[in-house]
């Protein structure tokens, strides 16, 4: 059984205050079937990990470098969040694909960084709106998954969390059907079967876009989803907790 994880994505909100409060007030309700993450900013990272200690909410980057260290202005290294022994990352979402000019191969190299120092990647894939109305997302997907996972080992595979996001369901309000979710879910599920066999069944692909309390439920309860993204709903405490209710 593959177990279903809940992440937050705060992108670039909080203060280092209003991140602790945030974590004081949702503070030992979190407790149930799923992991608990969330993906905060990273001047926010070394306050959360602090606040956290003692509870089972883990504490997310939303990128990092795939070099170890170097001439990168305004990078953060991955050994920086190794040492605040922080869980996962997100890679490639749509809005650093979009606005920061991330590609597959960049994504594939932070992918394969992430593994070798120990932080659990969350590869972001999804199709925008034009792409799914002339029928591409499959193939757009398929794509951004075999090129994010290429050179990841077997034995690593696990580690990997995938979230299927489609672009016209962030911050939109629109959420995908269920339905339309756990299809291309399956489908993601089918491409890593293809590239790892078996093992597929272990991985975690989240479904991620205008996630909420009143929807999780459903979105929770298809076949091949095992969590959600989630950034706008992520954002409040009482929101948050209704998240971890499915
Ligand atoms: C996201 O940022 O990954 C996301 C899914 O945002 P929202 O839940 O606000 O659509």
């Amino acid at each position: 059984m593959r177990t279903p994880i809940i992440a937050g994505n705060w992108k670039m909100n909080k203060t280092i205050s209003e991140g602790v409060a945030f974590v004081n007030e949702v503070k030992g309700k979190t407790e149930g079937n799923a992991e608990v993450l969330i993906c905060a900013p990273f001047t926010l990272l070394k306050d959360l990990k602090e606040a956290t200690k003692g509870t089972n909410i883990k504490i997310g980057a939303q990128n990092m470098h795939y070099e170890n260290s170097g001439a990168f202005t305004g990078e953060v290294a991955p050994s920086n969040l190794v040492e605040l022994g922080i869980d996962y990352v997100i890679i490639g979402h749509s809005e650093r694909r979009e606005y920061f000019n991330e590609t597959d191969e960049t994504c594939n190299k932070k992918v394969l960084k992430a593994i070798e120092v120990g932080i659990n990647p969350i590869l972001c894939c999804g199709e925008t709106l034009e792409e799914r109305e002339s029928g591409k997302t499959l193939d757009k997907v398929e794509n951004q998954i075999v090129k994010g996972l290429a050179d990841v080992k077997s034995e690593d595979l696990e580690k990997v969390v995938i979230a299927y996001e489609p672009i016209w369901a962030i911050g939109t309000g629109k959420t995908a059907t269920s339905e339309q979710a756990n299809e291309v879910i399956s489908e993601i599920r089918k491409v890593v079967k293809g590239m790892y066999g078996d093992l597929a069944e272990k991985v975690r692909i989240q479904y991620g876009g205008s996630v909420k309390p009143s929807n999780v439920a459903e979105i929770m309860g298809q076949s091949d989803i095992d969590g959600a993204l989630v950034g706008g709903a992520s954002l409040n405490p009482t929101d948050f907790l209704g998240l971890l209710k499915f």
